[in-house]
């Protein structure tokens, strides 16, 4: 009898569209017997189990580096966890002495004393320790496997392409996975931004999370879809169901070879200009993205990260190995760290920014480092040591005048002083910018550019500052309009004067990746643009299309129109004449 089609929502974890067949992945995989053993086995016994717990830690020292050095120190500390695990003596302690007493087999042992150790944790109050079981446990049958001899993970021995579905997924399990048969994979619990859905998008591979009931539902063999753009699992599909899903399937699959192709073209004007075309980035898992989508670098690194969901303020040395990851992963090409924005609509919960009236107006970024030299000086080290590493530049968010971007330079002068001081390697030739976002900035940077090597156009803020629009306020999201002629008269003016001193501008803020507005940006002299890796090949295609001086006509144009709306209006119509067969609809 032909099984019943079962349709489940979950939360997307990492986008695409896999048909497959189940592999239902569980934990008790390995049955333990109850096995007496002779006195003098147990010599034998206890070296097998030192052996096992030698072998574990290697595999998982190994697994710690792979996945520090792919996906980021972040990932590679879960395992420093582990390893404590396997170093606890009084585990090891207890199954030894259970062991003589008791005289079974090591392997029996040893599962029983896990099982305790589970369920007092299991037991305890403390969040944080709970949190500990699934260590214990992952740890625990990694010993439990070496034990027995079982040669190889599961996960990392299949023979056939499979679909993973699981309850959860451990970072161990998720590390074994890496580029063998797994297409796609699916789970009952975690959230978007949980260790598996992040493993998932490093791997490039859809999967789907917080099912809650899917394994129940599923049983190994089973044809399943995952839609792990929609966030849809697909048990038993009906013949119609699987059409429909294999047409959005080769849909994607043309999208993402359309992107692949654009990935390694130079980003240049038809008559020969070079573009930059970088990526924004937030934590340093996102280099994946901006590689595989064709980036030349990083245009902005958000730094806030750090600060959130921490109970203390982030060390140097955190910053440092993160910075540096990303470094050396996007090295040759650049990567511009912007030191700490917080406030406006970034609250941190451990740096206590005080209730303000206005917010955005307020004690915010560049403000907020320049009142607490302590925590810049953290970053700003960091930064510059990392800096050793690849070809790193920072830049200040928030400057609205010359003194504070004086400050902050003289801040950034004594820490490398203090470096020199201890011998610590930097780049002497880090580059320095500041973020053009307050309209002040922007009117007086013919002033600002004679100090810094290189302006970042902020738009969010600079038109919410510039049209007195809260960018956050849905009531008054009409008025938010990026073509406005205030708004572009205003970035003309930060380009000229920039390129009047000699230095580049670069644009980092959404209208950055706004494909109706790159031609204008483009004509009025924009040297880089950087915005989320998914819209960087539709941006690249628009510069390979046009010309420096179509787009310096348009541009020209654009400017003398009295409102936004005619802007845009006229923004649409020209890119349609140049771009005909865009990707994304532009009307
Ligand atoms: C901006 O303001 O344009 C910008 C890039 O910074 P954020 O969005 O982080 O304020
Ligand atoms: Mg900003």
């Amino acid at each position: 009898m032909k099984k019943k089609e079962i349709v489940l929502k979950g939360i997307p974890a990492s986008p695409g569209i896999t048909i497959g067949k189940a592999f239902l992945f569980g934990r008790e995989q390995y049955t333990i017997p109850r096995r007496n053993i002779k006195e003098d086995y147990i010599q034998n016994e206890i070296k097998r189990f030192k052996d096992a717990l030698v072998q574990t830690k290697n595999e998982i020292m190994e697994i710690k580096k792979r996945i520090s050095e792919e996906m980021g120190i972040e990932h590679g500390q879960i395992f420093s966890a582990h390893l404590l695990v396997i170093d606890d003596s009084m585990l090891i302690e207890e199954v030894i002495t259970r062991l003589k007493r008791e005289k079974l087999s090591i392997e029996y042992i040893f599962q029983d004393v896990l099982r305790k150790y589970i369920k007092v944790f299991s037991e305890m109050d403390d969040e944080y320790l709970k949190e500990r079981i699934s260590d214990i446990n992952d740890v625990g049958r990694r010993i439990l496997k070496n034990l027995i001899g079982a040669k190889e993970d599961v996960l990392s021995n299949l023979k056939e392409k499979v679909v993973v579905v699981a309850y959860d997924l451990s970072p161990s399990d998720t590390a074994t996975m890496h580029k063998k048969n797994v297409t796609a994979f699916a789970t009952d619990i975690g959230g978007r931004t949980s260790h598996t859905a992040i493993m998932a998008k490093s791997l490039e591979i859809p999967a789907v999370v917080g099912l809650e009931s899917l394994t129940k539902a599923v049983e190994s063999g089973d044809e399943i879809i995952i839609d792990g753009t929609r966030g849809m699992v697909i048990i038993n599909p009906l013949p119609k169901t699987l059409k429909k899903y294999e047409t959005d399937r080769e849909r994607f699959v043309a999208f993402e070879k359309h992107l692949l192709e654009a990935k390694n073209l130079p980003c240049i004007t038809l008559d020969g200009r070079k573009v930059e075309l970088a990526a924004n980035i937030e934590v340093p898992e996102d280099v994946t993205s901006v590689i595989s989508h064709g980036a030349s670098g990083i245009g902005l690194y958000r730094t806030e990260y750090f600060y959130m969901n921490r109970k203390e303020l982030p060390t140097e040395e955190i910053q440092y190995r993160a910075y540096s990851i990303v470094a050396k992963k996007i090295k040759p090409e650049s990567v511009i760290i912007r030191t700490l924005d917080i406030g406006g609509d970034k609250f941190l919960s451990q740096l206590e920014v005080p209730q303000q009236m206005n917010p955005f107006l307020g004690w915010r970024a560049i403000r907020f480092c320049l009142a607490r030299p302590d925590i810049f000086k953290v970053q700003l080290r960091a930064i510059l040591r990392a800096s050793a590493h690849g070809k790193l530049k920072v830049m200040y968010p928030m400057i609205s005048g010359l003194e504070e971007l004086r400050q902050a330079n003289a801040i950034l002068e004594e820490v490398k002083k203090d470096l020199r001081k201890d011998s610590v390697p930097f780049d002497e030739e880090m580059e320095v910018g500041a973020m053009i976002e307050v309209p002040s900035a922007a009117i007086t940077s013919d002033i600002l550019a004679k100090e810094v090597d290189f302006f970042s156009i902020g738009t969010n803020d600079l038109i919410q500052y510039s049209l007195a629009v809260d960018r956050v306020n849905e009531k008054i999201a009409y008025l938010y309009e990026p073509a406005h002629p205030a708004v572009l008269r205003l970035i003309k003016t930060v380009i000229e004067n920039g390129h009047n001193a000699g230095i580049w501008i670069g644009m980092c803020g959404e209208m950055a990746g706004d494909i109706s507005m790159t031609i204008i940006l483009l004509g009025l002299g924009l040297d880089e643009f950087s915005t989320s890796p998914i819209a960087i090949p539709e941006i690249k295609r628009i510069i390979r299309s046009v010309t420096v001086r179509q787009a310096k006509e348009i541009a020209h144009e654009a400017i003398t129109l009295p409102t936004g709306k005619e802007v845009e209006k006229f923004a649409r119509k020209k890119l349609k004449e140049i771009v005909p067969d865009l990707a994304i609809e532009v009307e």
